[in-house]
């Protein structure tokens, strides 16, 4: 039987970039297809010549569709790729709203680089553009959560829920060989035990060899009442009679606080408001969820068969056009405005944080993570002003910050996690973490279980018996 090797192309000692080659009976399949994103010396990396020949890779499964695990596929596709792209429905949905949308930010980053003549290459060049995103849509194989997917008539892969965002999963593998049976387990990004719309992760047993998430790896998120903490932050805000502002990632999160708001509502525990959903592409991701509700938690699927629509508020504005979304600024109270980006960096947010911000009845949440260097972190730290669009706009409104909407499993999460395994894996390579992170989740994990853990460097390559 020939050598199964596994290779770590990317997200060994970052977060972005997830991308792992499995060469095994004779095929080459590639666990994600991620770009790098954040830092300069990371997103060059997306320039680098595939250190796979594209026309050697057999097919892509995608763990889920965030652009850190999908977003290099259309600059695969413009180089020759045609092979098969497994995921789940979902998962295709959103990546049909997401690659796109990334194509489109390439070109006018080009055009923003061209203009400012700060690119090395002249003229500056998008990595791929949407048309290259769209071309590679064709390509997806949505596959149910479940179902066996088989690259060769040995090997058997299939999706379970993994909680993070809809459609993710996190992906087995198994080998059928003579003797035995024998399981890879890819845990993509790990969700938590009890997301307001998401069902909790599956347990996945009999596993010999793990590749786990660490994101954090060395933290803990606080534990709290989050309905609670969101009800007395609207309330306390609606009392000061200004409106609420909120950035929100627009695929998810976006979906989350509108269920919440619904809650609420229904419970009473806020007063009736109008609620903007100001952002295409949440709007789009609104359908997706939708479309999707069979694949939500029980207690989403129970309020759906009692006939809730679960992301309706009682006053909810999908607004269109440009000209609608400026006609919010004659609203002044008792309006919660959801826009994107997340973290400030772009979109129609903006308008809105120019238009809020100087005024002292108004109230900004910060409801996601906010990356150093992003209006939404200059904010979170009490930023007297904000440049945008080439102008200070001095800020004036109240900020308030609310945690417990992450997607990823805490260290104790991800501890209960493996805690359920029915046995110990061989061995466990950690990915898809800051280095801080995935030494402190090594230590936690050879300390508790006394695991064989491994921290692979990009580029290094281990043979596995499988
Ligand atoms: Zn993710």
């Amino acid at each position: 039987m020939a050598t199964t090797r596994i290779t770590f192309l990317g997200a060994a000692g970052t977060v972005t970039g997830s991308r792992t080659l499995l060469e095994t009976q004779g095929k080459k399949l590639l666990v994600d297809c991620g770009l790098f994103q954040g830092r300069k010396e990371d997103r060059l990396k997306n320039w680098d010549p595939f250190p796979v020949p594209v026309d050697a890779i057999d097919g892509i499964f995608l763990t889920h569709a965030h652009i850190d695990h999908t977003g290099f596929l259309p600059r695969l596709k413009r180089q020759g790729y045609e092979g098969p792209v497994w995921c789940t429905a979902p998962t295709a949905d959103l990546a049909r709203i997401l690659l796109p949308d990334t194509g489109h930010l390439q070109e006018e980053e080009a055009r923003w680089a061209n203009k400012r003549g700060y690119s090395k290459h002249r003229p500056a060049q998008p990595l791929f553009d949407q048309r290259d995103a769209e071309a590679v849509l064709p390509l997806l194989k949505p596959v149910p959560y479940g179902a066996h997917v088989r690259p060769t008539p040995h090997l058997r892969a299939k999706y379970r829920d993994v909680g993070h965002i809809l459609g993710a999963g996190f992906l087995d593998i198994k080998a059928d060989r003579v003797k035995d049976t024998r399981k890879i387990c890819f845990s993509g990004d790990l969700g938590r035990p009890r997301d307001t719309i998401l069902r909790p992760p599956s347990q996945p047993y009999n596993v010999d060899y793990l590749i786990l998430e660490s994101t954090y790896g060395e933290r803990l998120h606080e534990a709290h009442d989050l309905c609670g903490t969101l009800a007395a932050a609207i309330n306390a805000a609606v009392k000061r009679g200004g409106v609420i502002v909120v950035p929100a990632f627009a695929v998810g999160r976006a979906q989350s606080l509108l269920f919440l708001i619904r809650e609420m509502e229904a419970e009473g525990t806020i007063p009736e408001l109008d609620v903007y959903l100001d952002s295409p592409m949440a709007q789009s991701a609104l359908r997706t969820h939708r479309a999707h509700t069979a694949d939500l938690n029980l207690e989403a699927r129970k309020l759906t068969l009692r006939g809730t629509d679960l992301f309706k508020t009682k006053h909810l504005h999908l607004t269109e056009s440009r000209n609608e979304s400026i006609a919010i600024n004659k609203v002044k109270e008792r309006a919660i405005i959801i826009s994107a980006s997340g973290m400030a960096t772009g979109g129609r947010i903006l308008h809105h944080l120019s238009e809020r911000l100087p005024h002292a009845e108004n109230t900004v949440l910060l409801i996601g993570y906010q990356a150093q260097g992003t209006r939404g972190r200059a904010l979170l730290e009490g930023k007297e002003s904000l440049r945008m669009f080439g102008g200070d706009v001095p800020v004036r409104a109240r900020v308030e910050r609310i945690e417990g909407f992450s997607g990823h499993a805490d260290y104790e999460e991800i501890m209960a996690w493996l805690l359920g395994f029915n046995r110990a894996p061989e061995r466990v390579f950690l990915v898809h973490g800051e280095p801080a992170a995935r030494e402190a989740l090594a230590g936690h994990i050879r300390k508790q279980f006394d695991w064989d853990v491994t921290i692979p460097n990009e580029g290094d390559s281990f043979i596995l018996d499988f």
